[in-house]
């Protein structure tokens, strides 16, 4: 099979891509940022600590909402209590990079991104996830799946949580977020992504009930994420990234990366991509696409309307 170019190829014939989903540290991440308004809480803290009334009336949500979703937060140490109000720790921090590309995938498909953020080169701050070796924008066809470091007993998908199918439906918009927020469509995103293409493949993988599973391939489809295709020689439905969809990948790599150095238990391997650019085991950093320096919060602002 030649590779496409709307999946990785793994170096390993024989890897087991379930395996590598599940051993990867993507189903903790959700565990984590993949709850409706995580990513949101994130975004209105990362420039600032707020209080809970400040909170409340930006992100106009239940209070009961945002207080679970606070506490969840705290759990997870990215974020604290301070004063009156709460801020992220580094952990959340460093979900800066996420939140950005979340935002910017968001803004290319035309949605509003509020705020606006400046970098300290004086341009609006457009997000570039690159290869901290090379400096090479992360594009799907230069990573390389290795199969070392899998950790068999990791090797299944966590069910998600039953709630999930109603907030994905009730979703107007199919931000970055959203895809984020439904376990299952996370999971078939990354699943497509290792290279499980067709139907009865991602189905089999994932163990999933046939009308959820066509609910979520029906909703990225019409979303523009995916494009509906047949395999040629089985005459069977298969799923292939559209342009749209290969542009959400820089997210995938930068929650892989945010996981793997904040959740990922010492003794254990992290995910094994390599950048084939330079050769280097992938370690995605990121930058300012306009002036292509390093990016921190600290070097970015609000930009006043
Ligand atoms: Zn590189
Ligand atoms: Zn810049």
């Amino acid at each position: 099979m030649s590779p496409s170019p709307s999946m990785l190829e793994p170096t390993s014939t024989s890897l087991d891509v379930t395996a590598h989903v599940a051993a990867s540290i993507v189903p903790a991440v959700l565990d984590v940022i993949g709850q409706r308004w995580s990513l949101a809480i994130i975004q209105a803290l990362l420039l600032s600590a707020k209080s809970f009334g400040q909170l409340l009336a930006e992100l106009q949500i239940p209070r009961s909402t945002l207080a679970a979703r606070l506490k969840h937060l705290q759990a997870m140490a990215c974020l604290a209590a301070c004063g009156e109000g709460y801020q992220l720790t580094p952990a959340g921090q460093a979900l800066l990079v996420v939140v950005s590309l979340a935002r910017d995938w968001d803004a290319r498909r035309g949605a509003p991104v509020v705020p606006a953020l400046l970098h300290s080169c004086g341009q609006a701050f457009q997000p570039s996830l690159r290869c901290g070796h090379c400096l090479v924008p992360i594009e799907v066809r230069d990573i390389r799946l290795d199969s070392a470091g899998l950790a068999p007993q990791m090797a299944s998908l966590a069910k998600p949580l039953k709630r999930a199918r109603a907030e994905f439906a009730a979703e107007q918009q199919l931000t970055a977020a959203a895809i984020l927020s439904d376990r299952w469509t996370a999971l078939i995103v990354a699943l497509i992504y290792f290279g499980v293409q067709r139907y009865g493949d991602i189905a089999r993988h994932l163990q999933i009930a046939p009308n959820i599973l066509a609910d979520r391939l029906l909703r990225l489809t019409e979303g523009g994420v995916l494009l509906r295709a047949t395999d040629g020689q089985l005459n069977r439905p298969l799923y292939r990234f559209s342009a749209e969809g290969l542009q959400l990948f820089p997210l995938i790599v930068a929650l892989t990366g945010w996981g793997d150095h904040w959740l990922r238990p010492h003794y254990q391997a992290s995910t094994q991509m390599s950048h084939r650019p330079c050769g280097q085991i992938l370690q995605p950093q990121l930058h300012c696409a306009s002036c292509g320096q390093g990016v921190t919060l600290a070097s970015l602002s609000a930009a006043i309307c």
